[in-house]
């Protein structure tokens, strides 16, 4: 054999092991499963593929829970990890999932909504692929998302994504954002038929609010808000009011535009009677001048170069050595979801919805977010749900 074949066949060998080892950990990042303690007022545990069945088997399908209270009354749909990258989103959603009380009316959850976008990250920006929240009991490991679904899911993309029905040309990437592809259509690609089973599920179960819980940059103008369009204005306004006057933290609004097509916050109320809103709360992790992109940075949210920002008046949330905590951050979405229901339930006593122990921003921020979480190890196995 002559030595320029041996080398070769060595760099053939070397490349192919860090192929695999590399490829080995996005394996696991995929396939690894999130438990999930069903809390005391869950009756089902529905699938997204229930309303488009298309989604069977893909792994688009997610778990979507049911909290029924005794008394009827309204509807309340709280959906997170549209993007899986900004993770206060699941993890608010997870503390009303395990530890909520509904009395009066019906709260849906569907933690991770995005699943695909949950098994995916982003290599290029050097994302961790887990992090972990100090609980009670230990710790709890969560995968960390990307923005979009996996192209392992949908692919491939075109030049430019063409929005259904609107026909507006978006960012070709935009194809596999579920914050983009609202209402969706069954025929569509695989992130259209997650939307559109979602408005489905909105229509056919009569839901009244439906909530979108995200994170955005310090940088960008519509963070730390509530984002509703014309008929959610109202009570958004009284929320954000409501908030500060009694909680003191800020959660202004921002109108959604009419004529940027496929958001939640404005496809909902286009295609169905719910109001919907989105929450934003500010994730320093997503800023583009930021030290490295490691998990401190996820849930603390301190960066100097931020801190200098900061005090050029660049950033659009007040910004300190404190950073942004995930505590405060899981603490708004809380508090926000809460009094949007309090809110709504006022001005509509026959669908009035009455949610009892979840806990409010002060509580979260003074206990931390790991305080909510049940141990999955001593939980009645039915009630344990993975996805
Ligand atoms: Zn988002």
């Amino acid at each position: 054999m002559s030595r320029q074949l041996i080398y070769k066949s060595l760099l053939v060998i070397i490349i192919g092991c860090l192929t695999f080892l590399g490829g080995l950990q996005l394996y696991k990042h995929r396939h690894f499963q999130t438990p999930m303690v069903a809390g005391p007022s869950v009756t089902q545990v529905k699938k997204l593929s229930d309303y488009v069945p298309d989604l069977k088997g893909t792994m688009a399908d997610t778990n979507v829970f049911f909290l029924e209270g005794k008394e009827p009354g309204g509807k309340m749909l709280v959906i997170a990890g549209t993007h899986s990258n900004e993770p206060a989103a699941l993890l608010s959603a997870l503390i009303f999932l395990e530890n909520s009380t509904v009395e009066k009316g019906t709260l849906i959850i569907i933690p991770q909504f995005n699943n695909s976008g949950g098994r995916n990250t982003r290599s290029g920006d050097g994302y961790p692929l887990y992090f972990q929240i100090k609980t009670r009991w230990g710790h709890k490991k969560f995968r960390m998302g990307n923005r979009v679904a996996s192209p392992l899911d949908q692919w491939p993309d075109p030049d430019v994504y063409v929005h259904y029905p609107d026909r507006q040309l978006l960012s070709y990437l935009d194809i596999r954002n579920t914050n983009r592809t609202w209402p969706g259509r069954p025929n569509g690609s695989l992130m259209e038929k997650v939307t559109y089973a979602a408005m489905e599920l909105i229509r056919k179960e009569n839901v009244d609010l439906a909530i979108d819980v995200h994170g955005a940059e310090t940088m960008f103008p519509v963070t730390n808000c509530i984002v509703a369009p014309e008929n959610s204005l109202r009570i958004a306004t009284m929320t954000s009011l409501t908030l500060k006057a009694t909680e003191g933290f800020d959660n202004h609004v921002e109108p959604s535009p009419k004529g940027f097509r496929g958001l939640s916050h404005r496809e909902i109320g286009d295609f169905s009677d719910a109001l919907p809103f989105l929450l934003e709360a500010p994730i320093p992790f997503l800023d583009q001048p930021t030290g490295p992109k490691t998990v401190d940075l996820l849930l603390e949210g301190k960066d100097p170069f931020l801190l200098k920002l900061s005090k050029k008046g660049k950033l659009f949330v007040p910004y300190d050595e404190q950073g942004w905590p995930i505590s405060k951050r899981v603490g708004q979405h809380c508090s926000a979801v809460l009094e949007i229901a309090k809110q709504f339930s006022r001005r509509n006593s026959e669908k009035a919805l009455k949610i009892s122990h979840v806990p409010r921003y002060a509580d979260v921020v003074n206990n931390g977010v790991g305080f909510y979480y049940k141990d999955p190890s001593k939980a009645d196995k039915k009630n344990v749900f993975y996805n």
